[in-house]
């Protein structure tokens, strides 16, 4: 599992994250909302070790993080911009960080074939990004996340840059490899009903704090409060 005790993020003088806990099971598909500002990303970098945490203890399979560096904490990161390389191609993009870590590279093959059935993008190996679709862009990034095996995936808006239906598409796509891989996933994201249908659970965010925790169920007919209603919007 994953827990997150007394979590404090600060920088400088401003307070991001305060006091927050949070335990997610194994194969869980956390969802984190919240209105801008409230400190969804920096939540997820802190979890990701892109920053570094100033208060508490975060571990992962019971070990203690706070102080491993991201690449050893068994996570992998999906960003809303991509962050492909645009002069790397497909399969290049997606076996970078193999690459980096000194994988061989029979086995980055091996892995970044694999990824690309899983996320049929066997016939774009050999472009470059510029090449393709929002939704291909989005799925390369994904996959370039999946090669790695991480333990958990962290999504920031993954989906927030594309068109409705794609959008829909793609959400259906996480949700299908989520089932299949089994791993825990931990997504952020403005849409609601990208929210409710994704998440076994959802952390409502506010000013730094957790408002409220629960199941999508949970949150809708039981909101603590009327900030949680408004957001998740309940029924009056
Ligand atoms: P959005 O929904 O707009 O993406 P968010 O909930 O992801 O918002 P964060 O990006 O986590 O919000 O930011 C939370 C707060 O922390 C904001 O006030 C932001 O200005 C501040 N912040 C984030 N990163 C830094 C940084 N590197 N230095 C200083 N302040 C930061
Ligand atoms: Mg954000």
């Amino acid at each position: 599992d994953l827990t997150l005790t007394g979590v404090c993020k600060s920088f400088g003088k401003l307070e991001v994250i305060r006091n927050v806990d949070l335990q997610i099971e194994d194969g869980e598909f956390v969802v984190f909302v919240g209105p801008s500002g409230c400190g969804k990303s920096t939540l997820l970098r802190c979890i990701s070790g892109l920053e570094d945490i100033t208060g508490g203890t975060l571990t992962i399979g019971g070990e203690r993080m706070n102080d491993v560096p991201a690449a050893k904490r068994g996570v992998a990161m999906v960003f809303q911009s991509y962050a492909l390389y645009p002069h790397l191609r497909v399969r290049e993009n997606m076996g970078f960080g193999l690459k980096v870590r000194k994988v061989a590279k029979p086995e980055i093959e091996r892995r970044v074939d694999e990824a690309a059935r899983t996320l049929k993008l066997d016939s774009l190996l050999d472009r470059f990004p510029r090449e393709l679709s929002g939704g291909q862009r989005q799925r390369v990034a994904i996959g370039r996340a999946i090669v790695g095996n991480p333990e958990v995936f962290l999504f920031d808006e993954p989906l927030s840059n594309l068109d409705a239906e794609l959008r829909v598409h793609m959400r259906a796509e996480i949700s299908g490899l989520h089932k299949r891989l089994g791993n825990t996933m931990i997504y952020v994201t403005h849409d609601q009903i990208e929210a409710m249908t994704l998440a076994d659970k959802i952390v409502v965010l506010r000013d730094g704090m957790v408002e409220q925790i629960g199941s999508p169920r949970d949150l809708y007919y039981r909101p603590v409060n009327t900030f949680v209603a408004q957001f998740i919007g309940s029924p009056k």
